[in-house]
């Protein structure tokens, strides 16, 4: 056993210092990047926040509103390839999601909608530190080599270095941070958010990769703490659920005036467990929770703010673009 003694950091434990600026209004700031992407070599462009790969978030109403911001939308893994070939995927800002195991429906997903053009690809699993998933993403990279690859969850840097030698693009940075995420408490593993993307932004950047920064945003302050923390995508759940976007039609039939409680609950809970897997299974433990969240109605509301706060953090240390947010930013650490 040994220990680290240095100080890791989180959302609530650092702020960002306010520098002179020139900068006169916020709306003149650019949110939108472009990425030359290091193993598929694909472009990728947009504002670089990215809908959850969850069946209460990552839905295709969703993908469609963020569309239409410019923003990304991690498509969840639960609708059938039906139910896809029939939807409108036409825009550029959709990931597909698989997880391990998924590979036969990963190659029936991509025979299927090859008209739809799809070319980013979500590899997510809870711990991106095994060998089976390091082969996965070779795998997949090598069946698929002009595709996007995101992947992950890791939270340092060697894996970060390890997952992009594999093949991966773009590598997903969060263990433990999550709204609605029990592994903290279950499992005793975990990283402080804000030093994982420090720490793993400097090394995938260093080989050229890209990092999403994934979890335990709780506000738009939080969004722009994790780009100045060196984030060049960021991943939303709870901040994005509980919206109209999130509900099937069935559902919103369901609302009425005084009881209007949606839930949002973790991909690895009980509850979603029973709903996809039959149930947890003898050998693993939930590591998610549900949470309750007052129904919120249309999305792009919430968007508007969340741009708003992240271009207001830009005018306050003088970054003209989000690309320059991070290299204008110093952090004061919070007592
Ligand atoms: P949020 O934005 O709500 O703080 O975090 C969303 C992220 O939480 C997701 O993108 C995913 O990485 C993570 N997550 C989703 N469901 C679960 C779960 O059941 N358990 C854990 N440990 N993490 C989860």
């Amino acid at each position: 056993m040994r220990i680290e003694n240095e100080r890791k950091l989180d959302f609530d434990d650092v702020l960002i210092k306010p520098k002179r600026s020139r900068l006169s209004t916020r709306a003149g700031v650019e949110l939108n990047r472009k990425f030359t992407t290091v193993n598929s070599k694909v472009t990728i462009e947009g504002v670089p926040i990215i809908a959850a790969n969850m069946d209460t978030v990552g839905t295709l109403n969703m993908a469609s509103s963020l569309a239409s911001h410019n923003m990304f939308t991690s498509i969840h893994k639960h609708y059938s390839l039906e139910e896809l070939e029939a939807a409108d995927l036409s825009s550029d800002y959709n990931f597909a999601t698989f997880g391990l195991g998924d590979w036969d429906r990963m190659v029936e997903f991509f025979d299927k909608l090859k008209d739809k053009n799809i070319n980013k690809i979500c590899l997510d699993v809870a711990n991106g530190y095994t060998e089976v998933f390091v082969d996965f993403v070779k795998q997949v990279r090598a069946k698929y080599p002009d595709k996007i690859i995101m992947a992950g969850n890791v939270v340092t840097p060697e894996m970060t270095e390890a997952l992009i030698l594999a093949g991966a693009d773009i590598v997903k940075i969060g263990i433990g941070p999550g709204s609605v995420c029990e592994t903290r408490i279950v499992t005793g593993v975990g990283y402080p958010q804000v030093s994982a993307v420090m720490e793993c932004a400097d090394a995938a950047h260093g080989i050229g990769g890209l990092i999403c920064a994934d979890g335990g945003c709780k506000t738009s302050g939080d969004v722009a703490k994790a780009f100045a923390a060196g984030a060049d995508f960021v991943m939303l759940g709870g901040m994005l659920a509980g919206h109209k976007e999130c509900l099937s039609n069935d559902d919103l039939d369901k609302l009425d005036g005084n009881n209007n409680k949606i839930e949002y609950y973790g991909m690895s809970s009980t509850r979603a467990m029973n709903k996809y897997s039959g149930g947890v299974a003898a050998h693993r433990a939930s590591e998610g929770k549900v949470s309750e969240i007052e129904y919120r109605g249309d999305v792009n509301q919430t968007v508007l703010a969340i741009l708003g706060g992240i271009r207001s953090a830009c005018t306050y240390v003088g970054a003209a673009k989000l690309k320059e947010l991070s290299k204008c930013t110093t952090f004061v650490i919070k007592n």
